[in-house]
């Protein structure tokens, strides 16, 4: 099964495709990840792929699609996958289709994740992340148990370069507001897009989101 996670920065959705790759056994490809892991390994791909990430911009296709279809090709996608951050752009979702139609496999569910957009300002601001596994807290939402201190792998965890600037993270959300929207557009007419609210006015977080779909997945 291949699944989509869509969304603004700042609406869950890495937490949401981490809850349901472990509710379905479905592996999880973010590749705002593997992006920030080469650029730590300084790998020629993080090298040339941070020149854009710092500023907020988008990585360009030739980088990025030939990323996700190595992926894809992967043994970690042999029971599916979860793509968190891939397509961001029509041109993306597209390459996207034609790359799994070659393969025989198609796209099955979009999850759409929205949130107010004061909401995700304070959330970007106030996520931390754990630079070894991965794991996203918020200070205020969902604190680690020791403050400052990764609860599944006792690492430090740390700011993102690209959440501690307001230039950096207002540029994200124009990106996606312009780029990413019109894709939402795209599946929507092919009747596989599922819409869901995460907001804490509603009372409504992430968790109980994905609750409901590793539920209705295993129906
Ligand atoms: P966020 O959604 O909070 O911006 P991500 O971790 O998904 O964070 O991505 C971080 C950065 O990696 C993006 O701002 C962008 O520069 C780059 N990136 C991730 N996915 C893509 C993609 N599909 N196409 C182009 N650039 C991407
Ligand atoms: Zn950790």
């Amino acid at each position: 099964m291949i699944i989509l996670m869509m969304g603004a920065q700042g609406t869950g959705k890495g937490t949401v495709a981490g809850i349901i790759s472990e509710g379905t056994g479905i592996e999880q490809l973010s590749t705002g990840d593997v992006f920030r892991k080469n650029i730590k390994e300084q790998t020629p791909l993080g090298v040339e792929a941070n020149k854009y990430i710092a500023k907020g911009q988008l990585v360009p296709d030739e980088i990025t699609v030939p990323m996700v279809t190595e992926y894809l090709d992967s043994d970690l996608a042999k029971n599916g996958i979860i793509l968190d951050g891939f397509p961001r752009t029509l041109e993306q979702a597209q390459k996207l289709d034609e790359i799994l139609a070659e393969r025989g496999k198609k796209v099955d569910l979009v999850i759409n994740l929205t949130t107010p957009r004061d909401e995700i300002i304070d959330r970007i601001m106030t996520r931390r992340v754990c630079p070894n596994c991965k794991t996203t807290y918020n200070i205020k939402l969902s604190p680690p148990k020791v403050e400052g201190i990764c609860d599944k792998c006792g690492s430090k965890i740390i700011q993102r370069e690209d959440d501690s600037t307001e230039e950096a993270v207002n540029q994200r959300l124009e990106i996606y507001e312009t780029k990413t929207a019109p894709v939402l557009e795209y599946y929507n007419n092919k009747g596989i897009l599922r819409t869901e609210e995460v907001s804490i006015r509603i009372n409504r977080l992430g968790k109980a989101v994905a609750a409901d779909i590793v539920k209705d997945l295993k129906k």
